[in-house]
């Protein structure tokens, strides 16, 4: 059986990291900080802000969430926006994503304080994460497969990944880290013909679907390393990932968990772009 790689302890890795940065900064004179935007009361959004609280906390990042009406209008939100962009206290600006649809988040995404997106929301970021500019800030579920890979020691340079999914939010971000680790990226999506085939071709399998349980062990090279992004709940109701554990986990040599695999890490990664963001708007 392969190697499970959690992501517990890549999460405690990276805050540790945090927690001294923070200190050193404060020791400065600066507490960096993060606003939280959040459109009305989604389930997921105030699962991940409370995680997100707890991850701050932990780090000593100030935090103020912003929660507006689920029927804010366009003009108060930007306005909004525009407040928290211009507030010298303020670092970091998480949106929660996907907005209400009466919200037009095309028109939003220009005008998130570049510096201060966190997660990759403004135009600016996509295309430093596409260039390979690390001033700017890659979203932080791709970041968090990207620090697991680090983490575990996994050398991606020549190796071949396959990425199951093309979305802005994970499988094209993490398509362009992955090159920028010079592996040879194949990005896979609902119209790819022979999936099963494309995936064994993979050193390294990133399954980024949204369908439980659909990459399975017909989809795997022996002694790949499989990344499972994927948050589903099976039939039962369970909480699983795009994977299906079970039957990769004899072939992998080493599989994430889901959960407690890269989902673990996010709040981690936000806090350590935070960080990055008020080092680079302060210059300490
Ligand atoms: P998404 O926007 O729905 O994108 C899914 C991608 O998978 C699309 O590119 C789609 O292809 C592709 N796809 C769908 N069905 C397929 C099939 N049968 N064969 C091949 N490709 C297929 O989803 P997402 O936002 O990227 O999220 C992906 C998964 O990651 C979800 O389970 C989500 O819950 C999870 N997630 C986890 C975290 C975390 O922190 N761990 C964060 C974000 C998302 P097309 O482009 O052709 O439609």
């Amino acid at each position: 059986m392969g190697t499970i790689i959690k992501g517990k302890a890549v999460a405690d890795s990276i805050t540790e990291s945090v927690i001294a940065d923070v200190k050193e900064l404060k020791g400065a004179g600066t507490t960096p900080k993060l606003a939280i935007v959040r459109v009305g009361d989604d389930p997921s959004d105030l699962a991940y802000e409370r995680g997100a609280l707890k991850r701050m906390d932990k780090c000593g990042i100030d935090v103020e969430v912003f929660e507006l009406r689920k029927d804010v209008s366009q003009k108060d939100f930007l306005e909004s926006l525009k407040r928290i962009n211009e507030d010298g206290g303020i670092h970091g600006i998480l949106v929660f994503r996907p907005m209400p649809g009466h919200l037009d988040e095309e028109a939003i995404k220009y005008v998130i304080s570049p510096e201060k997106d966190v997660d990759s929301f403004s135009p600016v970021n996509v295309a430093k994460v596409t260039e390979g500019d690390e001033t700017g800030f890659p979203p932080a579920t791709p970041t968090a497969v990207m620090e697991m890979l680090k983490f575990y020691g996994v050398d991606l340079k020549g190796k071949h990944a396959v990425v199951v999914g093309r979305s802005m939010v994970v499988g094209k971000p993490v398509s362009m880290l992955l090159l920028k680790e010079n592996a040879t990226v194949t990005i896979c999506h609902s119209r790819t013909k022979d999936l099963p085939e494309m995936c064994r071709r993979a050193d390294v399998l990133i399954a980024a679907v949204g369908r439980a349980k659909m990459i399975d062990g017909s989809y795997v090279k022996e002694g790949a390393v499989i990344i499972d992004v994927g948050i589903n709940m099976d039939k039962d109701g369970n909480m699983c990932g795009d994977v299906d554990f079970e039957s990769c986990k004899d072939k992998a040599s080493m599989i994430t968990p889901v959960p407690a695999g890269v989902g673990s890490v996010t709040t981690s990664v936000l806090a350590k772009h935070v960080v990055k963001a008020c080092r680079l708007q302060t210059g300490m």
